[in-house]
């Protein structure tokens, strides 16, 4: 508990036992006894009251002051203050109380959740050890640049991306994958910031700033998630604008307009004028709408939260809301589907050494992330020299054309051997086959073979599952290959041999084919497909562990690659929304039915703090639940 909930805590006891006492000395008739005995007792129930209302009654008169009426704090105070009024002393104090309490209790399972999805996130380093001349320095992870060196002892967080110099450990990703097998890590690879190294010492060469770092890009999107709000949200906000002031005047309807009709019908029996005026508000009370307006966004984080926990990062409650209603799933093959990580398993037609093709293609694709290109790079092995390279290009969807030592190369698909005029020889063999030309003449082909993802297969039949209608598959890759894997994984359909261009324009004709509720899903490695993951209603991104274009471009990043992480997220997002429907449910039933029978009479100003604080107790215990990630079934 902070401080503030503390103090508030204080001033219920207080408040309580006070009450208490008085209602005790009222029951066996003592305060009756006192002299005065109506203005004391009216100055003895103030204690209490002020004690716990000070602060509110205070809110509602600068809302006053500042036209900003028909707050929460305004209805708490014009009913506690009339019930003052109309010698109900002991319920306006206990109104008072009781508001408090579920404040308070509000703000407890806030302050919590939001805890638990720091915790989760609790990815943020709070030092570096750098190496400055052989000794070892803490510094602000700020203050560290690209090229310098540090050390990470066990235990302590990766504060910085950058490459293994020297080291063998194993990391705790949990954080940012939702993973919780440890991760092996050696010499001369990749690591990123936000793990946690477990067992050895690393030391690191840092290459990326600590604002362009993995650790800074999740923890900047995870503070901006709840700034995009649901639709839910976004009605329940406009909905308490209209509410409120509707609940009010209906309040002041019911208070006055019984007892002049009476009045005017010169009617001698029935309710006076004080009777009817608690009815009003009796009715204030039961109406006060911040069950709803607390747990709707409550919920949302909460989802969020458990999100993150399995490793799925949702850039706003919007997209956690959209994620529900998925009706189309469109995949990216390479590196989406299959592994993305390329096996050469021949070389064919070659007019040179094999030796010397690889080479050239590895040197050809220097400088590109795609996963054909991350690939060649490994097989060859050794160091590129990237001096010997030239009037570098990539095409996007086709391939690359440089110049090395001097000769014009172009590595890439069919397509790119007919755009610079080079007959290629057709593969007879199963696989994704990359092209090679030397100055313009045709000079073999790299069979190379990816495997389908581990999972893959797997989360594309639970989708079916949970009701995804059609799953559809866009490659850039040859039909052969793109139809195999298709069939492979099961999906519904798919488009072959797409530039990045087409599949844009594939994805817009899926849109046209469904209404605005449902959702289109686009799940890409990020790679020649950021235009379709912004066109998209929802834009996934896998490979989150290394492409900044994915993160940057999705909505949804799911932060291990694997497919099944997507199938979680979705019914993270319908619980999450069943919850919200159920907390709007039993909020409006229970109101209703007590706004009924305050308005008939037959529910006290009891009744009514009973049915503002429990319901919103009930709602923000239900939000809570969306904390837990729901298991795949
Ligand atoms: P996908 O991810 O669906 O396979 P891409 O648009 O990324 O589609 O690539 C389409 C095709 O273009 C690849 O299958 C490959 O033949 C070719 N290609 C793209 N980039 C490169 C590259 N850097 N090197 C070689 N071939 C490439
Ligand atoms: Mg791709």
């Amino acid at each position: 508990m902070t401080k503030k909930q503390k103090k508030v805590l204080i001033r219920i006891i207080i408040s309580t036992v006070l009450l208490a006492v008085l209602m005790i000395l009222e029951k066996t008739g003592i305060l009756e006894k006192l002299p005065f005995s109506r203005w004391t007792s009216l100055g003895l129930f103030l204690i209490p009251y002020l004690v716990i209302g000070y602060d509110i009654l205070k809110k509602a008169g600068k809302g006053i002051i500042k036209g900003r009426m028909l707050d929460e704090c305004f209805l708490m105070a014009v009913a506690t203050i009339g019930a003052f009024a109309l010698s109900e002393y002991e319920e306006g104090a206990a109104v008072m109380l009781f508001y408090q309490i579920g404040e308070l209790f509000q703000s407890v399972a806030v302050g919590k959740s939001r805890k638990n999805i720091s915790d989760l996130m609790d990815i943020r380093p709070d030092y570096a050890n750098k190496e400055v001349d052989g000794s070892i320095e803490k510094v602000d992870p700020d203050e560290v640049s690209i090229g310098d060196i540090i050390v990470v002892q066990p235990g302590e967080k990766v504060p910085l991306d950058g490459k293994v110099l020297s080291g063998n450990s194993s990391l705790d990703t949990k954080a940012l994958t939702g993973e919780s097998v440890p991760r092996s890590i050696k010499e001369g690879e990749e690591i990123i910031s936000g793990c946690i190294n477990l067992t050895g010492v690393l030391r690191i060469e840092v290459t990326k700033e600590f604002g362009e770092s993995t650790v800074s890009k999740i923890l900047e999107l995870v503070e901006n998630a709840s700034s995009r709000k649901s639709k839910s949200e976004n009605f329940i906000s406009k909905f308490a604008r209209v509410y409120t002031p509707v609940v009010c005047f209906g309040a002041l309807a019911l208070a006055i307009l019984p007892p002049v009709i009476r009045l005017l019908m010169h009617a001698a029996e029935g309710p006076m004028w004080s009777t009817w005026v608690l009815r009003g508000l009796t009715f204030l009370v039961i109406s006060c709408p911040c069950a709803l307006v607390i747990s709707i966004p409550l919920s949302f984080f909460a989802g969020i939260g458990a999100a993150s926990h399995a490793g799925i990062l949702v850039k706003g409650s919007n997209y956690l809301e959209r994620l529900a209603n998925t009706q189309i799933a469109v995949f990216d093959k390479t590196g989406t589907i299959t592994k993305g990580e390329f096996e050469v398993s021949g070389v064919h037609h070659n007019e040179r050494e094999d030796e010397e093709i690889l080479r050239l293609a590895a040197y050809a694709e220097c400088a590109s992330s795609h996963p054909i290109a991350v690939s060649l790079r490994k097989h060859y092995g050794k160091e590129i020299d990237r001096s010997l390279v030239e009037d570098y290009e990539e095409i996007s969807g086709e391939g690359i054309t440089a110049k090395i030592e001097g000769k014009t190369v172009a590595v890439g698909n069919e397509k790119l051997m007919r755009r610079i005029g080079a007959e290629a020889i057709p593969c007879n063999h199963v696989g994704t086959i990359v092209h090679i030309a030397i100055e313009g003449s045709y000079a073999g082909h790299i069979l190379i073979a990816d495997g389908i993802k581990e999972g893959s297969k797997e989360a594309i039949e639970h989708l079916k599952k949970i009701g995804v209608r059609d799953l559809v598959m866009l490659t850039g890759d040859a039909k052969s290959v793109g139809e195999a894997v298709a069939k492979e994984v099961g999906m519904t359909d798919v488009h072959t041999e797409l530039m990045p261009g087409d599949k844009v324009s594939e994805v817009e004709k899926l849109m046209t084919g469904k209404t605005v509720k449902e959702t289109l899903l686009f799940v890409g490695d990020g790679i020649n497909d950021a235009p379709v993951l912004t066109r998209a209603d929802v834009g996934v991104a896998m490979g989150a562990l290394g492409s900044d274009a994915a993160i940057e471009a999705a909505d949804v990043v799911l932060m291990d690659d694997d497919l099944r992480k997507l199938v979680t997220g979705i019914q993270i997002s319908k619980k999450t929304l069943r919850i919200v429907y159920e907390n709007i449910a039993l909020a409006l039933l229970i109101k209703l039915a007590c706004l009924g029978l305050g308005a008939l009479g037959f529910a006290n100003m009891w009744w009514a703090i009973f049915a503002d604080v429990g319901v919103m107790i009930l709602a923000v215990c239900n939000s809570i639940r969306a904390l837990r990630v729901p298991k795949i079934k």
